[in-house]
């Protein structure tokens, strides 16, 4: 079933520890089921997609964002051909490296780290957390991953300049990674310009009628649904019109894909990695109609001055927290103060906080900063 361009398990570059095969499942699906296994993967149901776990219990957090960019992403690659496994293990730890409080926290990581001229990077962290702070088996550090599964980590959403990252060599940088990694990206942007309408739209933070005004294929789809159900309650049409827009951003990345596949005149996977660019894409129509969204979202959700004092509040504790620790380092937990004798003691607090969930960051600012004051 999978297509010429596809990858194919067989034709892995395998994990840095081989192990033998297992009986029944193949080392996509194996590299899956660590990752659902993983520590990292459960904190993800503590961790800000775009509202804080305090608001309501209806909201996406980071772990059901990641199961919806999964289903998504797993619907594009069985219509593409690609493999479904990889793609599926690709989605499920594609924000597995998130800090605590969404873009928020990792900004203010992002600035701490800056400031003793390190940086924070979600994807770098990811393959950190994969590669050696997940500690489950006998044999090795970290899940031991297939090269393809660590590659994607790396480079499904942005390209690494070669000469700036001489530690991620081994990762092809000069290459383009596979289809069902550039998928993930894609996959990703769908899922959450539509989910965030939905959750910003049942906080009250959306009102239905600037949405309809100002993304004109939301309007579109909700004149639709108006004619068809005239008597529905408008968080009914809103459901309908969201639920057409995602039909409509995914069957347009399958077609639009498909048609690049056929012009790039793919013969194989080292195709897809010579092809200039990437090759999952939307077309130049959806592709706008995407990113007014997006822009919509930016202007009256995540900017929005409910989210903004929220947005706040995450600064301050992740910056004084990490201040507090650079400041105590023989308060941090006994394996971190051991790292810190190999590596900068601004990456181990940095490390340390990146793992948190929403949850125990509130308790460790309140232990160190609120009580001891
Ligand atoms: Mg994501």
């Amino acid at each position: 079933m999978l297509a010429e361009y596809a990858v194919r398990v067989e034709n892995s570059r395998g994990r840095r520890i081989p192990e033998p095969p297992h009986r029944y499942r193949n080392d996509f699906q194996r590299d899956r089921d660590r990752v659902v296994h993983a520590r990292a993967f459960r904190r993800l149901e503590a961790k800000t997609q775009v509202f804080t776990h305090r608001e309501s219990d209806h909201f996406r957090n980071r772990l059901t964002h990641t199961i919806e960019v999964a289903q998504i992403a797993r619907t594009i690659a069985a219509q593409l051909g690609l493999n479904v496994d990889l793609v599926e293990a690709l989605a499920l730890v594609h924000d597995i490296g998130h800090p605590p409080f969404g873009h928020a926290g990792e900004k203010a990581l992002n600035a701490a780290m800056r400031r003793h001229g390190l940086y924070f990077d979600h994807n770098l962290h990811a393959l950190r957390i994969v590669e050696d702070f997940e500690v489950r088996y006998a044999a090795f550090r970290g899940l031991n991953l297939t090269f393809e599964v660590r590659e994607g980590i790396i480079k499904h959403s942005r390209d690494y300049d070669p000469v700036r990252y001489p530690e991620l060599a081994e990762y092809l940088l000069d290459l383009r990674p596979p289809l069902e990694a550039q998928l993930i990206d894609v996959a990703d942007e769908i899922a959450y310009s539509t989910a965030d309408l939905d959750d910003g739209f049942e906080a009250r933070l959306l009102v239905l009628e600037d949405i309809r005004s100002n993304v004109p294929i939301f309007e579109k789809y909700f004149l639709e649904v108006e004619k068809l159900y005239p008597d529905a309650p408008d968080k009914l049409k809103f459901n309908e019109a969201q639920k057409r827009m995602l039909d409509r951003f995914v069957g347009d990345l399958i077609t639009t894909t498909q048609q690049q596949i056929r012009r790039a005149d793919l013969r194989g996977i080292d195709d897809v990695r010579r092809h200039p660019e990437r090759l999952v894409t939307l077309s130049a129509e959806v592709d706008e109609e995407r990113r007014i969204t997006k822009d919509f979202l930016y202007n009256n959700l995540y900017f929005s001055p409910t989210l903004d004092e929220e947005k706040d509040d995450a600064e301050i504790i992740v910056a004084s927290l990490f201040q507090y620790w650079i400041d105590h380092p023989d308060t941090l937990p006994h394996p971190y103060q051991q790292k810190a004798e190999q590596e900068p003691l601004p990456r181990i607090v940095c490390d340390y906080i990146a793992g948190m969930t929403d949850n125990f960051i509130f308790e460790q600012y309140d232990k160190y900063l609120v009580e001891s004051r």
